[in-house]
């Protein structure tokens, strides 16, 4: 149920009337505390509307939609990662993370999230089964499953580096290229998945060896 409507004092209609989150509490609904997002999140796994929820989201609420609560089966954070693919001409299609996220895909699909592999990786794993899709579209089906779906590069065996040491090491240019659109370091940290502070520290550590004046700003 996105934030529109459950602002709405009538009555649900056409698709919401189907909404599982119908009787959850609004402040359970607009909650952004990361547990309780996650919670009806989890309750959107089995709302048999969830991609028209999403899909409704995305096209008719603008930014402010991203700062409440879960939609379409999407956290806060996930919301803001999914702007930021945007941003970057990443648009997910939605008919096929359903069907990658449902149970009839899982035992493809959960060995690879078991692997730690990227979306994009997982996207070459997927089109061995004749499937051709996205990244993007990956790591939607990823958050619709239950997963993180985060984009840093996973840790070798015997890497020790910290998680704003991968940052600092694997994410500059997209970093940059994000905040050549105006992305700010909220979203920014949203769309790696990381802390503000892991996304704080490789910024600061660029600009000790690089001299940049200003790279992200707070
Ligand atoms: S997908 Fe989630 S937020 Fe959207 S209608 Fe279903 S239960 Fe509600």
């Amino acid at each position: 149920m996105t934030t529109t409507t459950r602002l709405a004092t009538k009555p649900a209609s056409g698709w919401r009337t189907s909404a599982a989150c119908q009787g959850v509490d609004l402040e359970t609904l607009f909650s952004d505390k990361p547990g309780t997002q996650d919670r009806v999140a989890s309750i959107c796994r089995g709302c048999p509307v969830r991609l028209t929820c999403l899909d409704d989201a995305l096209r008719y609420e603008g930014d402010s939609y991203m700062r409440w609560g879960v939609v379409g089966g999407l956290t806060t954070i996930q919301r803001r990662a999914l702007r930021c693919e945007a941003l970057l001409g990443n648009r997910p299609n939605l008919a096929q993370a359903r069907q990658l996220a449902s149970p009839v895909w899982a035992s493809r699909m959960m060995p690879l999230r078991q692997r730690g592999l990227s979306p994009q990786e997982m996207a070459v794993e997927v089109r061995k089964h004749d499937v051709i899709v996205s990244a993007v579209t990956v790591r939607l089906a990823v958050w619709w499953a239950g997963g993180k779906g985060g984009i840093v590069p996973r840790r070798q065996p015997g890497d020790s580096r910290h998680t704003w040491e991968l940052v600092r090491d694997e994410c500059r240019d997209i970093v940059l290229r994000l905040r050549g659109l105006g992305v700010g370091n909220r979203d920014l940290a949203a769309y790696l998945l990381v802390s503000e502070d892991a996304l704080g520290r490789a910024v600061t550590a660029w600009r000790k060896a690089e001299g940049v004046q200003e790279v992200a700003a707070a």
